[in-house]
């Protein structure tokens, strides 16, 4: 027997969405993703995506030359709506009922992020794509997609990489590493060989015991599955 989820938030990096390419966004994989999306909230399961922006600016990254830390973020934050926009679009092109919620202000182009208005849409089963991570500087999407997991009240966070899961060690560089099914959070917030998501994200996700599973989206059912509470990717809990 398998716990089937409610709700879960769904953590895409804008590498994910940049997919074969150097920056930017692949409309065909991003469509794709849009059907992979609308089986799990056909389901009944109701989906909240917090996305990235690293497929066009970091802040850490860009900081420096003038530009401050701070403005930097901004940047980032920007490059998040830019995702959001387009994710939001191409999903609704697949006719995906969608809606683009943003934690910074930008009235023009998105709705606020409200946390009533959130649970609105996904009463509706709307799907929720937030934009603008959670609006502050010195964060990550992945620290916000915790926070937003624990404020809408989802079951898990469901963290896409291009790895299908948690390794001993580097799978790139290291041919005997193993993929492990379930670690600990105090595991995966202590071993430094484990980057696989932010320390402070996972820091938030152990002090409230949101699980969050590290899987590859890419894989076809794969969202699905892990929706429905199979043993998919790894298991941080
Ligand atoms: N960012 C921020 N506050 C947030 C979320 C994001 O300042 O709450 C900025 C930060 O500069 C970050 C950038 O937005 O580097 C893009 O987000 P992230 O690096 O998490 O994107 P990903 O690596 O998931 O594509």
């Amino acid at each position: 027997m398998t716990d089937s989820h409610n709700r879960i938030l769904l953590k895409l990096s804008g590498e994910q969405l940049a997919g074969e390419f150097e920056s930017g966004i692949d409309p065909k994989l991003v469509a794709w993703l849009a059907l992979e999306v609308k089986k799990v909230s056909q389901s009944g399961c109701q989906v909240i995506i917090m996305v990235g922006g690293g497929n066009f600016v970091r802040g850490a990254q860009i900081a420096g030359h003038g530009i401050q830390r701070v403005t930097g973020d901004h940047m980032g934050m920007l490059a998040t709506m830019i995702n959001a926009l387009a994710l939001t679009d191409i999903f609704e092109a697949q006719e995906l009922e969608t809606r683009c919620l943003s934690n910074i202000f930008a009235q023009q182009v998105a709705e606020p992020f409200v946390f009533r208005l959130a649970n609105k849409h996904l009463q509706k089963h709307r799907v929720v794509v937030v934009a603008g991570g959670i609006g502050r500087p010195y964060l990550t999407t992945d620290t916000a997609a915790v926070s937003l997991a624990l404020e809408l009240d989802c079951d898990i966070v469901l963290k896409a990489t291009k790895v299908d899961g948690v390794y001993t060690k580097d799978p790139a560089k290291f041919p005997d590493a193993e993929r492990l099914e379930k670690i600990s959070f105090q595991e995966a917030v202590e071993n430094e060989e484990i980057s696989v998501m932010d320390k402070a994200a996972l820091g938030l996700a152990m002090e409230h015991k949101m699980p969050v599973i590290v899987f590859d989206a890419m894989k076809e059912d794969n969202l699905l599955r892990a929706s429905r509470g199979e043993q998919i990717g790894t298991k941080i809990s």
